[in-house]
């Protein structure tokens, strides 16, 4: 990425010079290849403004907040691509870089005299970017890693008695919560699909794998390995089948090779970063030798030596290793390549690998481990789906869903690999995960079934594409306007005909009653902090739907403008991925330190701003409140039967959101008036006195234990009497 000469390098003040001259050509920001952000702009070059705009929408353009912690993270990873570039083109040029080592007041002349070292070509590269502005503000562990894997490449200390350096396998700060199954994935990582930024991670991470010298083919880990499938084809699967593990991405979670893998021309292709960091993970354990085999079907291929309807190794995929050699890191050695056949050593190799597996945190433990058929007996394992109570699995449980697969072939080495789900996605450098693949905000599929029309949603069914008046559907415009700012709140009658569409209407008129407390489609209450019992508000919309009470970890459907299915707190954070929050709790605490940084004011313009647009649609509010009502999933359209108080007011309380949690004496109903709920019921054309039987019968239900607070204020209310928050009856003013 970067075109450095020798001169540049001098000292760290033209260094510096040269590092801002690529980051601002003509004093602007250009950033390549980014694959984060919405549809449109991924693999774009990218300028200062539509930088901005890469993470969902313009929501860096208008956060500073997120602005600045973008810039600080794309100068750190850029960084990290320009010491490994920067560092390779001092070493492969003639130059002959040498500095005196700042640090070196180890080594003592004859005389006692403090000695310097000199330091050349990549260390001293390395030194003068760690002593550069830049390399000051971009964080140490970049610079720390960087220079590490430097050293243990080219370090050319010229110091007498200077011992090696230690090795040090980087920093990888491993996603804290073990029972995250995947760092993301996919089925080949293309490099032309690869952001620049991943593409320097995953040779500095391939270069401290090849250190450790436990990879026989490791040019690969550098230089990729080429790809290819014949473009005709139309039906090729990946060899070792789907990950058993929970909670993947069904549509990423397929043995199924797509038609774009297929038809992409031959081109260099990565191996698969989660394999990687499981074995740089293991090579701090375990001795272990092996090799990727990633060319094994290529020249099978190109020679048409392969049918159609194949399956291909994942070898060819660059997610799979053979294991020929196991041993503890001061022990002796299982050769199992040269002992082949022999059960004892076979045996002995996997009581050393198998607990250096278990150990791993759970995204780095593979999908499939091909052993001989010799162990299957023992460990109570077959072809298919292993039994969850084989010997194997109880004495190692975190290998629970790892396919354990005897095979005949298999007697001279053990084969290890990731499944296309598991695969990973570096997000950042020194072998950092996200918790999903960049640039897809969904977390269940979203596209449109061709066959049928309808838009499929694993474990809800399929929906038609929401359609409005103005197209020919029958909902109102409005619910489908994007109300972000001021301009287009609702008049109580569409409130009440908009709930409609997810209650009853004698539901959906008290229910507007409450949104006249609570605010219109646009509102937004962003003070997080809270104080004491209460926990902060992040809380939107008509309903104000507030995500950081425990319903933001909800998965919750969205309907508008396309039906999916999504953990609730990502909408208030579409740039979720990018900064690796991978969970509800993550999210909070990166948002309160950005509101201690920005005060209230200012968080609450960047919270509304960077927000997701499904946030802002009315109909979206309305189904999600459905979900933070009932606990149940709601269906798009949502049959008469599934609205909330279908079965009559003996159905299960449903107001806790809005007033019915501690604290609130008044229930649901206090600050809100009756003749806000009759009025829009009257206009409905139906009759005062019903709605009012139905509250009575609602609120003096019992039987469940879910009483409203509100229930003993009832008739008052009805009067026209005001409830406060602390359940005084007085008269509205
Ligand atoms: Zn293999």
């Amino acid at each position: 990425m970067v075109g450095i000469n020798n001169n540049q390098v001098l000292n760290s003040k033209t260094i510096t010079n040269a590092i801002f001259d690529n980051y601002y050509p003509n004093g602007r920001i250009v950033v390549q290849n980014t694959s984060f952000g919405k549809n449109g702009v991924s693999g774009k070059t990218l300028t200062s403004r539509t930088l901005s705009d890469a993470i969902s929408g313009d929501v860096l353009y208008r956060s500073p907040k997120f602005a600045f912690t973008f810039y600080n993270k794309s100068i750190g990873s850029s960084l990290n691509s320009l010491i490994t570039a920067g560092s390779e083109a001092t070493f492969d040029s003639s130059s002959n870089v040498s500095i005196e080592d700042p640090e070196s007041i180890t080594n003592t002349e004859e005389d006692g005299k403090a000695k310097a070292t000199t330091l050349k070509g990549g260390a001293a590269f390395t030194r003068i970017i760690a002593d550069s502005i830049v390399g000051k503000q971009g964080g140490s562990s970049f610079i720390n890693s960087g220079i590490n894997s430097i050293f243990e490449d080219y370090s050319s200390s010229n110091s007498p008695g200077a011992s090696d350096p230690p090795i040090d396998h980087g920093i990888a700060p491993y996603d804290p919560d073990s029972t995250n199954p995947s760092a993301g994935g996919r089925m080949i990582a293309f490099k032309s699909q690869m952001s620049e930024e991943e593409k320097g991670w995953i040779v500095e991470r391939g270069k401290i794998l090849k250190d450790t010298g436990n990879v026989n083919d490791y040019s690969h880990l550098t230089g990729g390995f080429y790809f290819e499938i014949t473009d005709s084809y139309t039906n090729m699967r990946s060899g070792d089948g789907a990950s058993e593990y929970p909670g993947l991405d069904t549509s990423l979670n397929t043995a199924q090779v797509s038609l774009d893998v297929i038809q992409a021309p031959q081109q260099l292709a990565y191996l698969s970063p989660a394999l990687i960091e499981c074995l740089i993970a293991l090579s701090g354990k375990i001795k272990f030798q092996g090799g990727f085999g990633a060319a094994r079907w290529f020249d099978k291929m190109k020679n048409g030596e392969i049918p159609d309807g194949s399956s291909l190794s994942d070898h060819g995929f660059g997610r799979a290793f053979d294991i020929s050699l196991v041993g503890q890191l001061n022990g002796n050695n299982y050769d199992m390549e040269n002992n082949s056949g022999n059960i004892e050593i076979y045996r002995g190799a996997m009581d050393i690998i198998l607990p250096a597996l278990n150990s791993l945190p759970m995204h780095l433990i593979p999908d499939i481990i091909v052993h001989s058929t010799d162990l299957a007996t023992e460990y109570g394992v077959r072809v298919g789906k292993d039994p969850e109570d084989a010997a194997i699995k109880l004495k190692y449980p975190n290998l629970k869903y790892v396919k354990f697969h005897p095979d005949d072939k298999h007697k001279n080495h053990i084969h290890i690999s990731f499944s296309s789900a598991r695969s990973g996605i570096y997000t950042g450098p020194g072998g950092t995960f996200g918790g999903a693949p960049i640039g897809n905000i969904t977390d269940s599929p979203s596209g449109v079934n061709p066959s049928t029309g309808l838009i499929d949603i694993p474990g809800l069914g399929s929906f038609p594409i929401p359609s409005t008046g103005s197209t020919g559907g029958t909902l109102n415009p409005k619910f489908t306007q994007l109300s972000r700012t001021y301009g287009t709140q609702l008049i109580a009658d569409e409130i009440y005909n908009l709930l409609n569409i997810t209650c009853v209407p004698e539901l959906a008129a008290i229910m507007t009653a409450i949104s006249q407390r609570e605010g219109n489609v646009s509102s937004l209450n962003a003070d997080i902090l809270g104080d004491g019992d209460w926990n902060g508000d992040w809380s939107y919309g008509f309903l104000q739907n507030n995500l950081f009470g425990t319903h933001g970890k909800l998965e919750v459907l969205v309907p508008y403008p396309t039906p999916i299915k999504i953990h609730a707190w990502k909408l208030a954070a579409p740039a979720w991925q990018y900064f690796n929050l991978s969970s509800w709790e993550q999210w909070k605490g990166f948002i309160k330190d950005n509101f201690n940084q920005v005060g209230l004011e200012s968080f609450t313009t960047t919270a509304r701003s960077s927000s997701d647009d499904r946030i802002w649609y009315p109909i979206n509010q309305v189904y999600m409140a459905y979900r933070f009502m009932c606990g149940r999933d709601p269906t798009y359209p949502l049959p008469l039967a599934d609205r909330l108080g279908a079965n009559g007011p003996e159905m299960q309380h449903v107001l806790t959101p809005w007033g019915d949690y501690g604290g609130v004496p008044g229930g649901p109903l206090y600050g809100t008036k009756f003749s806000d709920a009759a009025y829009v019921y009257r206009n409905s054309g139906k009759s005062e006195e019903d709605l009012k039987n139905w509250i009575r019968r609602y609120f003096a239900f019992a039987n469940n234990g879910a009483t409203s607070k509100s229930a003993p204020f009832v008739e008052f209310w009805l009067a026209g009497k005001r409830i406060l928050r602390n359940g005084t009856i007085q008269e509205w003013e």
